[in-house]
């Protein structure tokens, strides 16, 4: 597995937040549900029975992880899919009994939050979007300032995808937990997007206080193709697609059981290699900041230092943008990305740059994202190849 990722043709992959290659684990999981185990779970024959186990085994597997029942696991195609029913969903809910129902999320999120929330403003919902400081950070005080009456969702992300800036989540929850108690208003719900904490933060739903919580497969080193959803029982989404009433009627469409399977057993693997790479990839990731940062003043650390997911690195170049500074580390082999995986491809300013005051540096952002097969001389060329390209 390693020569794969780090062979000359292939390079140093720095681009875990992009997506991570599936673990030999889970490819091993899954090839059965492709050939054997190949039924569709509705069908009501042997084939499908086995396939149905095989899902009910993957959600009690996921929900014991996140600390929940299994009736609180759904799973979905992607998070994109999950953020957009999740928003919509509750939004659909609520628009028959208030006027403009309001959502609070923040500046700095995944554009799959920021651009469904922008989609239903033309819906007619009302939307806060929280600004951050320079670190990346929201408060829970802001979070408390800007509810009302008809707050029916705060939906904010654990970590960010380009900054690795960490939210303080449980206090959040609390302060959200707080309000409701006061007010009686059981309406108002909190949904995290976890996508970037799952390989190294806790993702115990009950212990963050949320929910709602979305996960993704393709960064826990599963396949691409399926995400999950966990929403307590006391929260009522109206589905957005619709069709045969699969997943208890929240997301229509056949099961993408090998992807499922897959992603449960990303999931303990992850858990299970949490606490022993968190510590190893921390060391990398402040070996990689403090170097760069000693041997050029040609850069600036984007993001927080303490509250930080351990993977990430993100610096702005002074002299240089991302458009001219990934094709320089890829003539190196090294895989970077300009902001999210999304974005990267259209060289467009990063809102989250802009968000936290370096609006004049929006388009020299370069994210390097460190993952399990990230080894210290990896990060030692990664080092002298970024002071190199900042100082050329
Ligand atoms: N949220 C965050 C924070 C992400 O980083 C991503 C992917 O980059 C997503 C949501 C969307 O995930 P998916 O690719 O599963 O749709």
């Amino acid at each position: 597995m390693q020569a794969i990722h780090k062979n000359k043709s292939q390079g140093i992959y720095l681009d875990y937040a992009a997506t991570t290659p599936a673990s030999d684990r889970v490819l091993g999981e899954i090839q059965n549900y492709y050939r054997e185990n190949f039924g569709n779970p509705s069908a009501m024959h042997l084939l499908g029975q086995k396939a149905q186990s095989a899902l009910d085994e993957a959600r009690s597997a996921v929900a014991e992880i996140l600390g929940v029942s299994w009736q609180e696991i759904y799973f979905l195609p992607s998070a994109t899919e999950t953020i957009n029913l999740v928003l919509r969903g509750y939004f659909n809910f609520h628009k028959k009994d208030i006027d403009a129902p309001h959502i609070i999320t923040t500046n700095i999120e995944h554009s799959a939050v920021i651009n469904t929330c922008r989609a239903l403003e033309e819906e007619g919902a009302r939307v806060t979007y929280l600004p951050v400081d320079k670190e990346g950070l929201v408060t829970a005080e802001q979070v408390k300032n800007a509810l009302s009456r008809d707050t029916i969702l705060v939906s904010i992300m654990y970590v960010n995808n380009e900054i690795g800036t960490v939210q303080p989540i449980r206090e959040i929850a609390s302060t959200i937990a707080e309000y409701k108690k006061e007010t009686g208003d059981d309406k108002l719900k909190f949904h995290i997007d976890a996508v970037q904490a799952t390989n190294y933060l806790d993702i115990n739903a009950k212990n963050l206080g949320v929910d709602m919580m979305t996960l993704s497969g393709h960064k826990i080193y599963s396949v691409k193709g399926a995400s999950v959803l966990y929403k307590n029982e006391k929260t009522t989404l109206e589905p957005i697609v619709t069709g045969g009433g699969q997943e208890r009627g929240l997301h229509s469409g056949t099961e993408n059981v090998p992807a499922i399977m897959a992603f449960a057993e990303a999931l303990r693997e992850t858990e299970e290699i949490k606490d022993e790479e968190t510590e190893r990839i921390t060391v990398l990731r402040d070996k990689f900041i403090n170097e760069v940062l000693d041997g050029t003043d040609k850069v600036l650390l984007n993001g927080s230092h303490s509250r930080r997911v351990p993977n990430n690195v993100n610096f702005c170049f002074k002299e240089k943008s991302s458009e001219a500074l990934i094709p320089a580390f890829d003539a190196e082999d090294i895989y970077v990305s300009g902001g999210s995986a999304c974005a990267s491809r259209v060289p467009e300013p990063s809102h989250v740059i802009s968000a936290i005051g370096r609006e004049e540096f929006a388009k020299n952002a370069i994210r390097f994202t460190l993952g399990r097969q990230t080894k210290e001389n990896d990060i030692e060329r990664a080092i002298d190849i970024t002071i190199k390209i900042a100082n050329e």
